[in-house]
């Protein structure tokens, strides 16, 4: 890590209310001592740490701005370095000003991501948690963001911390009695060794297997929409997403495209394509719509199938129904303040899906569908304040390499070969386990993860 004092704008580009320009690093206050004035030529070397100091920046003898400025001293700051942050207004051009000054007094231009990248190497934080930054800076719902404050809390890195300690005192021993033979018998050690590490593989499994549902939790709930011209498909994507998206009118066929659309619901995101109705079609724009209709089907999480309970039940419908019989699908009984003609337990009896009574015409049918998602794709566990979920592949790739490590052990047990086969395995996992919170990791999978980070974070 290089040892300069880095500076970088920390707010996002362009005008707003206020800039906030980071300093970081052993000549963090004297630099900006040489760019902030404040009382009577008092200086921020002199000042209390994490208070807040009005004065202006200057460069040279200019005064550029009305400015606050705050010390935060080592270790109490977000880098554990000394940092320094001055708070201007949001101009682009006065903060970039205050930026060049600070340059001009010696601070060098910060990468992306140095900031965490050095509360990392530091030691404030470890890779789990810078990780968490990242994600809790673009939640974009409620549950990602419980999700990655938890694990900034350090809760997966406390977790992984605790498997690598059971595997370390594992191979402690060997190590020990290999070394030692006299003292540190291993008779009966295999059988032990395996009563230990088979709840460490259960707990990986359990944390592999959270991978989906924070990916879900992360990214939103890929979502189609699908049913027969007409069944209300663009009124309820308008009524879920409180807005006007989609053209509704009463000619069948007329969302020609698919649409997709983020919408919020009940703290989930759903990622929603609204599909061209599927029905036989002679008509060319249309069916290159139900091809792209089935694409999304394929790569969808969940399936949200409209009938249209005025109508009926018909052949359409059975079309659609063979095209989703894998899917994650609920269905929306739409339409049910009208007559109905299809009614909701038949349905249930007769479909393998849920089926939520629906009316976009009088917006009902919303809070149903919140709950039902949530206990059908998160098994009615959304528990974000205790458990842990998995979020990122690179994550989810190590703990699968960690298991293979120890499935091995498992092998060695079995075929009672020597303890140093036990070691190496036991060893690979504990390093794999390792890479996950940045104890044992290269430098160039450091560096890949902080350059995906914003400026000045
Ligand atoms: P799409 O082709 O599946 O996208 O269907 P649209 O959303 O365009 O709706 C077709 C027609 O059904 C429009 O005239 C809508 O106003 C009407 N419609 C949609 N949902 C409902 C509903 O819940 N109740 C009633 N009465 N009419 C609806």
């Amino acid at each position: 890590m290089n040892q300069d004092t880095i500076a970088a704008v920390a707010t996002p580009p362009g005008n707003g209310g206020i800039s906030v320009i980071r300093i970081s690093g052993s000549d963090a206050v004297k630099i900006a001592d040489r760019v902030f004035a404040y009382g009577q030529g008092q200086k921020l070397s002199e000042a209390g740490s994490h208070v807040f100091h009005y004065g202006h920046a200057v460069f040279g003898d200019k005064i550029i701005d009305e400015c606050m400025a705050v010390v935060m001293r080592a270790p109490r700051s977000y880098t554990r370095e000394d940092c320094v942050e001055i708070h201007c207004h949001g101009g682009a051009l006065v903060t970039k000003t205050v930026l060049e000054a600070l340059f001009a007094a010696g601070a060098v231009p910060a990468e992306p991501g140095e900031f965490t990248k050095r509360a990392f190497f530091n030691g404030r934080i470890d890779l789990t948690e810078a990780e968490a930054v990242m994600d809790v800076i673009a939640s974009e719902n409620r549950y990602a963001l419980d999700c990655s404050m938890h694990q900034l809390n350090g809760q997966l890195r406390k977790e992984i911390s605790r498997l690598r300690q059971r595997i370390l005192e594992e191979t402690a021993r060997i190590e020990a009695a290999i070394d030692d033979p006299e003292h540190y018998a291993l008779e009966d050690y295999g059988r032990q060794l395996e009563q230990t590490l088979q709840p460490v593989l259960e707990r990986i499994d359990t944390l592999q297997a959270s991978f989906d549902d924070g990916r879900l939790l992360k990214e939103g709930i890929r979502t189609v929409i699908i049913g027969k011209p007409n069944a209300g498909k663009s009124s309820i994507l308008n009524y879920l997403s409180g807005r006007d998206r989609a053209i509704v009118t009463e000619i069948p066929g007329t969302t020609r495209d698919t649409l997709e659309e983020t919408i919020v619901l009940d703290g989930l995101q759903l990622i929603v394509t609204d599909t061209a109705g599927i029905h036989d079609t002679k008509d060319k724009v249309e069916s290159i719509g139900i091809d792209k209709a089935k694409e999304a089907v394929a790569g969808a999480d969940l399936v949200l199938f409209v009938l249209d309970s005025f109508a009926g039940y018909e052949d359409s419908d059975k079309e659609i129904l063979s095209m989703i019989r894998e899917k994650k699908t609920i269905v929306l009984l739409n339409k049910t303040d009208l007559e109905q003609n299809i009614q909701k337990e038949a349905l249930e009896k007769a479909l393998p899906f849920p089926v939520i009574d629906f009316s976009a015409a009088e917006f009902k049918g919303k809070e149903a569908l919140g709950a039902l998602l949530k206990e059908m794709l998160f098994s009615g566990k959304l528990e974000t304040d205790h458990q842990i979920y998995i979020t990122s592949l690179r994550q989810k790739n190590l703990l699968a390499q960690a298991k293979e490590s120890l499935e091995n052990v498992m092998e060695s047990i079995r075929l009672k070969l020597p303890e140093d086969f036990y070691f190496i395995d036991l060893y690979a996992a504990y390093t794999k386990l390792g890479e996950i919170s940045g104890d044992t990791v290269d430098e160039d999978i450091i560096n890949e993860i902080f350059s995906k980070f914003c400026m000045g974070k």
